[in-house]
């Protein structure tokens, strides 16, 4: 239908956090949801171009917390289907692009209320389920990080839609803010949902269509996901979800002459190979593809002497142990000075041994599991390589049981080196490495955090003393694309704190901001001139 007026989006506002605190509705409606997906195991198809497709060739979603629990069997794309999905995103590109940008936002907006209400309890069960995360921390991601960002997307599609530029007499400019004349491909880690929801759903809002690549440890989620869009009518094939082995996935759709970008979130080195990928195949495509990535972490907390002791050990427990330090925000190295280190040291070891942890149902519990095996190996070597170091010592926890769950206990390393392995080297996972440095070292010290590891995602100071927290914003710049004072390094919130890094963190797109929507457009200028010159000779010809 057309309709004449400027409309505009409801001004968005963030999702207010359910506490689930004994006593309201909300725990008692989530319980029963996480009783009755546990129970049951359901079979997770393709979708592309809005059908269901099966290949019988099967994988499983577990429970990272009891791995033996398996809750659906998904179908694994073959290179047929991965053809079949950019075909179908490709088809589907035609009529979505030239859909009016509110009739898009209005199919995401629905998804935000669909979440928010009807979905709410499903999409976090999911997460708690799939990826062990606690209710907190399924609620803050899975929804409401994915109701946000699909609000929050479409008030900053309309402000790019509305920069139009200047006109001077005569002449009419407009900017017509296209999609790419491609496709995306949209590559998620496990440890977000919403981070899913946003890798497709951005160029998607912005007219593009997109081939997703779950992880294989978020497809139970991430299928919920797929299934809101499908409700909030998304039309076939806008977005086609392909879980596969990524490689192949990947060497299919980027073989595509109609590669238009990548939208990616994972490691830094899976990154790197996407990258060169693309280059690779550059003389091919029709156009230069868009590479958006944010990738890994080793994110560090300052400390001066000057810091709140009570309010500093909180962020530091906090922001590394959180979902088991999965968080490419986690805290994973911090820098106290002696003096501080002689007050919280012991609280900072007695609270961590005192951490609750296991089954995410149990809603005592603070931590659960890693999210697989791979992961636990990791994480409990670099354990081992602590203990058996003359370098550094194992604080607290450090026991690692994967017989029923990849449990792993909070972590605390103290590093006699600032330059020791768990100082520098991104983990993922929930090991906090400490280095204690000479009060009178503090800008050497902030030298030191800014030159230790290759990536700048995120950081914090802690200081109640200004010039020092002028000193370490100053010193460490380019060390964080998301920096905080005197708060944890974890927790942003969209439309508050636009996430990303720099560095070897990412291309610092800003997920959540009109920066990471811009990547999705290729504007058209157009000029229209009213009452076109008749003549070809200029002024200064006449004798
Ligand atoms: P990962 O790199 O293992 O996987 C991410 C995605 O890439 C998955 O879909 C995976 O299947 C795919 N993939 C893996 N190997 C591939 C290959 N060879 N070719 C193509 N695709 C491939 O990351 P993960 O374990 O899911 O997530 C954790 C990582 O993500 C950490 O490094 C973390 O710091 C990072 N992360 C960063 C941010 C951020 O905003 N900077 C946010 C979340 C996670």
């Amino acid at each position: 239908m057309s309709m004449a007026g400027t409309v505009r989006v409801p001004p968005p506002v963030n999702e207010p956090v359910f506490d689930y605190a004994p006593g309201d509705p909300a725990r008692a409606a989530l319980r029963s949801k996480l009783a009755e997906m546990s129970g049951r195991e359901i079979e997770i198809p393709l979708i592309i171009g809005g059908k269901e497709v099966r290949t019988g060739d099967l994988s499983t979603c577990i429970l990272p917390h009891d791995h033996g629990h398996v809750v659906a069997r998904y179908h694994l794309a073959g290179p047929a289907e991965v053809e079949a999905a950019v075909q179908a995103a490709m088809e589907a590109r035609r009529d979505w692009a030239s859909w009016p940008w509110e009739a898009r936002a209005s199919v995401f907006l629905t998804a935000a209320d669909l979440l928010a209400d009807r979905w709410r309890s499903t999409i976090n069960a999911a997460t708690m389920l799939g990826q062990s995360k606690t209710c907190h921390q399924a609620e803050i991601d899975a929804a409401c990080e994915t109701i946000d960002f699909f609000r929050f997307n479409a008030h900053f599609a309309q402000q790019i839609y509305s920069e139009q530029p200047h006109s001077p007499g005569g002449i009419w400019n407009w900017a017509d803010y296209r999609p790419l004349d491609g496709f995306v491909y949209a590559v998620s880690p496990f440890n977000f949902t919403a981070i899913g929801g946003n890798l497709t759903a951005s160029p998607a809002l912005m007219g593009n269509s997109v081939v997703w690549k779950p992880s294989h440890s978020a497809v139970y989620s991430n299928y919920f996901v797929m299934r809101v869009f499908e409700e909030a009518g998304l039309p076939p094939g806008v977005v086609n979800f392909v879980p596969g082995d990524p490689r192949m996935v990947t060497r299919v759709v980027m073989g595509s002459e109609n590669f238009g970008g990548i939208h990616f979130t994972g490691s830094t080195d899976v990154f790197r190979s996407l990258w060169q990928d693309a280059a690779g195949n550059l003389p091919h495509y029709r156009s230069y593809p868009r590479i958006v990535g944010e990738t890994g972490g080793k994110d560090f907390l300052i400390a001066h002497a000057s810091a709140d002791a009570e309010a500093l050990v909180t962020a530091m427990l906090r922001g590394a142990f959180e979902y088991q330090g999965q968080k490419c925000s986690a805290l994973s190295r911090a820098y106290i000075p002696e003096s501080l280190w002689e007050r919280i040291g012991d609280q900072l070891v007695e609270e961590t041994e005192g951490i609750a942890m296991g089954d995410p149902a149990d809603f005592g519990n603070f931590m659960s599991a890693v999210i697989h095996r791979q992961s636990f190996d990791k994480i409990a070597g670099y354990i081992e390589g602590a203990r058996n170091s003359n370098e550094a010592e194992v604080l607290a926890g450090g026991e690692a049981d994967d017989s029923t769950g990849y449990f792993v206990r909070p972590t605390v390393i103290r590093a006699h080196r600032p330059d020791y392995r768990t100082m520098c080297e991104e983990i993922f996972g929930p090991v906090l490495s400490v280095f204690v440095y000479p009060d009178r070292m503090w800008s050497e010290t902030l030298e030191q955090v800014d030159g230790t590891s290759p990536y700048g995602l995120t950081g914090a100071v802690f200081a109640r003393d200004r010039r020092a927290v002028e000193d370490a914003l100053h010193s460490l710049r380019f060390a964080a694309g998301n920096f905080y004072v005197n708060d944890k390094p974890t927790g942003a919130v969209v439309g508050q704190q636009p996430f990303g890094g720099g560095r070897a963190s990412g291309t610092n797109d800003k997920a959540g901001s009109k920066l990471n929507l811009l990547r999705w457009v290729s504007p058209r200028s157009v000029k229209e001139t009213f009452a076109p010159p008749t003549r070809y000779r200029y002024p200064f010809m006449a004798s």
